[in-house]
């Protein structure tokens, strides 16, 4: 599964490592970082979460 972000889209709401806090960090200071961009097959579940939880739909993923 293939994980990216839109950065221009990123609001910095911070949904999407609160749901999944392995596959996304979002540091102080910064836009959100993925941990991931190719996600191994035990942190899909976790990846599709975070990207349901983006309110602007900035975390694309795909297989
Ligand atoms: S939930 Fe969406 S807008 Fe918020 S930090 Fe994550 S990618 Fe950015």
């Amino acid at each position: 599964m293939e994980l990216s972000l839109q950065q221009g889209r990123c609001e910095g709401y911070g949904l999407c490592e609160e749901a999944a806090p392995t596959v996304y960090r979002l540091p102080d200071d910064s836009d959100v970082e993925l941990l991931y961009t190719t996600v191994p097959e035990e942190l899909a579940t976790e990846a599709a979460a975070g990207a349901r939880a983006c309110p602007v739909a900035a975390i694309k993923l795909s297989r």
